[in-house]
């Protein structure tokens, strides 16, 4: 008889779990909270338009292409990926707004002409950044972090030396480069990662690698597309999907899980994955002996923001927006110190505009834009109706300005998200968006471990486990851990 997983959860992590685990021939169940699959990239749609609630940068297509290629699929099998070029819009203080091309000699060309003589130096950290993209990506994100064993053959354990885990993005970036707007280029993908440059490993240069000469891809219909084909492909090996299904507890006797409890009540199992949260699933769904951390753990991690979102319908085209629109015209540094140092809601915040509907007319009504809006900020915020109403105005004023047309009376649908919305719907700890932060002291064996210490068969996987947060990340993580479930049971 085949080992029946339950997996908790159908985001990217709990759905690549259970797909991996299936194919290795065990029965697998996914139980869900929510009426649909994708968790933070799941999708609504109304008055017409069809919002992707959150992921909305699609970076790192080779970690997509291998992840159907482990079931002999390919992408292409699912949706239609198409790259972006522009890859985005930067709008710089002055204001001064600017097109990031795909092409790399046009990159060069830009970076010229904002410094002399850095189109060369773009070069060069590009190589350094292809090489750490290569170990880190290939080799480094796909293990478990469960044992610094894990490192000791000798040509990983020099890799890791290579990979400039102890120099931070900040300093490394400043080597290359003076402008103020080709340093805000370079290391705006850090932001990702839920950490400033200042305490991010210049390992992940190797986002920005993955920006400049990867590419900005997007699949037509919209982000949910990459649930839809990962659901589809889920099920052709065999998982069963429930929705509006919240697990209540996690079963454990004699320190192994025996199954977990539902409202419609208790399903035994042999195997648990849990894909929600890694506070929520321990610190709520086990009795507190089955702990391995406790709340004063948590709260000393460094969490990546969460965010306040607004999904808007707008009745007219928008020309001067891309698809991509990232607002930097205000101080960055500042906008970080008031996520990171002292948290509070940033007095002039940084924020990203995405129009989806310059590419994809299916996402929005003819003649009508598709508008998403987000700011990163701290998490654990009171979050009022008032504040969201006064930075949607700042937002406004400003969108206005760049559009050079008003948009505030040609808002046909409005609905902002933020840190209580992440809490109802995915049980977010103090609301983040992206999970866990990937700062040096929470990488690898240092972040919360993905193999529970005190329950035999239970496991974790997502954006607060190894290796971090992000799509491709998250997608990495079910897949690791599934190999660990399978090398154990
Ligand atoms: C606004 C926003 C923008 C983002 N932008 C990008 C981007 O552009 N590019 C990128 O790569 N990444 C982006 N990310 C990050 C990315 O979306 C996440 O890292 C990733 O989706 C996390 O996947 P996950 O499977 O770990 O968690 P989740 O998606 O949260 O999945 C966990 C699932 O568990 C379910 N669950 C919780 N509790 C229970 C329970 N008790 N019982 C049953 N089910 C439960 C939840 O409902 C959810 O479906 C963004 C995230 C947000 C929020």
């Amino acid at each position: 008889m085949p080992k029946h997983v339950l997996v908790i959860g159908a985001g990217f992590a709990g759905l690549a779990a259970a797909t991996s685990l299936a194919q290795r021939g065990y029965h697998v169940t996914i139980l869900e909270k929510n009426e649909g699959p994708g968790g933070r990239a799941r999708v609504f749609r109304a008055e017409g338009f069809t919002f992707d609630m959150g992921p909305s940068w699609y970076w790192m297509p080779d970690v997509f292409e291998k992840y159907f290629a482990r079931f002999g699929k390919r992408v292409a099998d699912y949706y239609d990926l198409v790259r972006l070029d522009p890859s985005y819009q930067v709008i710089f203080r002055g204001p001064e707004a600017v097109d990031i091309p795909a092409r790399m000699e046009e990159l060069r060309g830009l970076f010229e002409r904002y410094e002399p003589g850095s189109a060369a130096r773009l070069d060069a950290f590009l190589r350094q950044a292809a090489y750490k993209y290569e170990v880190g990506i290939n080799k480094f994100v796909y293990m478990p972090g469960r044992s610094l064993l894990e490192f000791a053959d000798p040509r990983l354990a020099l890799d890791a030396l290579r990979l400039d885990v102890l120099q931070s993005m900040h300093t490394h970036v400043r080597r290359y480069f003076q402008d103020p707007r080709l340093l805000e280029l370079v290391e705006f993908p850090t932001l990702f990662l839920g950490a400033i440059p200042q305490n991010t490993p210049a390992l992940y240069s190797l986002m920005t690698y993955a920006d400049l000469a990867l590419g900005t891809w997007y699949p037509m219909g919209g982000m949910h597309r990459i649930v839809q084909g990962m659901v589809a492909l889920a099920q052709e090996q065999g998982v069963t999907l429930e929705y509006n299904v919240p697990v209540q507890q996690i079963v454990v006797e004699n320190g192994r899980a025996t199954g977990v409890q539902t409202a419609e009540g208790f399903r035994a199992v042999d195997i648990v994955v849990a894909g929600a949260d890694y506070h929520h699933a321990e610190q709520h769904l086990l009795a507190p002996e089955w702990r391995h951390y406790n709340e004063a753990y948590w709260d000393k991690r460094t969490m990546a923001p969460s965010s306040l979102l607004f999904y808007l319908g707008i009745s007219k085209r928008l020309p001067k927006l891309r698809h991509h629109n990232l607002f930097f015209d205000e101080d960055f540094a500042r906008h970080a110190q008031e996520i990171y140092e002292q948290p509070q809601w940033p007095s002039r915040p940084l924020f990203y505009a995405s129009a989806p509907s310059q590419t994809d007319p299916s996402v929005a009504p003819e003649g009508c834009e598709n508008l998403f809006l987000l700011i990163p900020v701290a998490p654990d915020l009171p979050d009022t109706e008032e504040t969201r109403e006064r930075y949607y105005h700042l937002l406004m004023d400003r969108l206005e300005r760049h559009c050079g047309t008003s948009i505030r009376d040609a808002v046909v649908y409005r609905r902002s998200y933020a840190h209580h919305d992440f809490v109802q719907d995915y049980n977010s700890y103090k609301g983040n968006a992206y999970g866990l932060a990937n700062t040096l002291r929470q990488t690898a064996i240092l972040k919360p471990s993905l193999k529970s210490k005190k329950v035999a068969n239970l496991y974790f996987t997502g954006q607060l486990t190894v290796p971090g947060p992000g799509v491709p990340p998250s997608l990495i993580s079910g897949q690791v851990v599934a190999s660990e479930v399978e090398k154990e049971n």
